[in-house]
């Protein structure tokens, strides 16, 4: 089937960038443009790491058919050294990732947005479709803890292991969108949130000015798709945020959270039946995506949803 309409993903660097992987395979390049998040962009020896579109053009250079290498010597050489010389523990960056962040750095310092330095990747790695960053502003998200201090994104998540408690995400209020991502959600049909993580992967995109009330106005549908399971995240604090935070661990958080947005909700079969009270129009389906035809399906399964959506004028 032709896909003849406009469709935006909102996406982190895990299940965002899997269902990323599965609509560039379904969606020609024309007709698709993802956002990634950049909330958890940091600076380490210098160089500006973007963990969130590295890993989107990873996914997706992969489901296209060019693996990139992900080999770890050459970050684990560096690591050694810079904790021999007092330096922090806590990158985990493969080798591809010191590459592309020497390189981001490089252009970056010679006056390119991200938005060009994304675009140049994407040009490398053979893909044609659309990746945008959230911004080209830096806008750090910081974690607020219970025990009373703010830490960095990467602090938190590497350093601590998502500890201690959560009192409060911590997202800047003054950053503003560039002109191609406001040009792309002007011209939306829909919206598709990925399965990525709603606190530290989504809501800094939201926040992101005026991304939020352009989606609340534009397109004419808006679906998201969980990232819980059976009340656990696939991988990651999805999970431990939804119970710090005081909200329901379960997809019923997630649907609550996303609430005053959604035209339709994507969740599992594991939990058929929990948000039938909701009254909002769900499809439940296999969730979970294991390989490349996995995420292809899932794709299709919510871009036919969102469509029947659209078609019936939500
Ligand atoms: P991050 O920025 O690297 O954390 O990436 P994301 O926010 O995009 O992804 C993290 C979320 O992806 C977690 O909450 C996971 O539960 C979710 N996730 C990962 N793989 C899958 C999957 O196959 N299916 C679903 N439904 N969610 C997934």
């Amino acid at each position: 089937m032709t896909v003849d309409k406009n469709i935006i993903l909102l996406a982190g660097g895990a299940g965002g960038a899997k269902l990323a992987a599965g609509l560039v395979q379904i969606v020609p390049p024309e007709r698709l443009t993802i956002i990634g998040n950049t909330g958890d962009d940091y600076g380490y020896c210098g160089l500006t790491f973007s963990h969130d579109l590295d890993h989107l053009v990873f996914k997706l250079a992969d489901a296209l058919g060019s693996t990139p290498d992900f080999a770890t010597a050459v970050g684990k050489a560096i690591q050694t050294l810079v904790q021999a010389t007092g330096g922090p523990s806590w990158s985990e960056a493969t080798d591809l990732e010191w590459g592309m962040s020497l390189t981001r750095t490089a252009m970056l310092q010679e006056g390119k947005s991200l938005t060009e330095v994304t675009r140049h990747f994407c040009e490398l790695f053979g893909i044609s479709h659309t990746l945008l960053p959230m911004s080209d502003q830096p806008s750090p998200t910081q974690i607020k803890t219970k025990e009373g201090e703010t830490l960095s994104f990467p602090e938190w998540f590497v350093q601590r292991n998502w500890e201690p408690e959560v009192e409060e995400i911590i997202l800047p209020q003054s950053t503003r969108t560039s002109a191609p991502l406001m040009q792309a959600l002007n011209q939306a049909d829909i919206v598709i949130i990925g399965p990525s993580n709603p606190f530290v992967s989504i809501s800094p995109i939201l926040e992101v000015y005026p991304i939020k009330p352009t989606i609340m106005d534009i397109p004419e549908v808006v679906v998201a798709v969980t990232p819980i399971i059976a009340g656990k995240a696939v991988k990651g604090p999805a999970a431990k945020l939804l119970k710090d935070l005081r909200l329901p661990r379960s997809v019923a958080g997630v649907l609550g959270y996303y609430s005053d947005l959604l035209d339709g909700f994507v969740y599992d079969t594991k939990d058929d039946g929990l948000l039938d009270d909701f009254g909002v129009p769900t499809l439940t389906t296999d969730t979970y995506m294991k390989d490349t035809a996995d995420m292809a399906r899932l794709a299709q399964e919510t871009l036919d949803f969102a469509l029947s959506l659209l078609e019936k004028g939500n």
